[in-house]
């Protein structure tokens, strides 16, 4: 288990940076993808982006955008009347279970 699923096991939700060129390394991974460098490890904005939302037995899902990079799929609740892709979305809870990554989100 990385760093990211032990984290997010209990409901952090971190994401890793490099500390040479900056970039957000996403997937996460303890090296950076474009300089090979170390990462630092930090919590990312809470508030995303609607990128994708549907609705399958009365559940709904979608995908939202975290520091324009970041893209992960989770549950959306609250009130939703009318979602509209660009729409913000507040990280509202994460965890790990049985090896599934799990993100709830509402609109706000
Ligand atoms: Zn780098």
């Amino acid at each position: 288990m990385n760093k990211f699923e032990s984290e997010l096991k209990k409901g952090n939700f971190i994401i890793s940076e490099c500390s040479d060129c900056k970039e957000i390394v996403w997937p996460p991974s303890n090296y950076c993808n474009k300089c090979f460098g170390h990462v630092k490890w930090r919590k990312p904005s809470e508030i995303g982006k609607l990128i994708e939302f549907s609705k399958k037995e009365n559940v709904n899902f979608c995908i939202a955008e975290f520091e324009e990079k970041i893209r992960i799929m989770g549950t959306l609740i609250g009130e939703i009347i009318s979602p509209k892709i660009g729409q913000r979305v507040k990280l509202k809870k994460c965890g790990l279970n049985d090896g599934q990554f799990n993100f709830t989100m509402a609109l706000i």
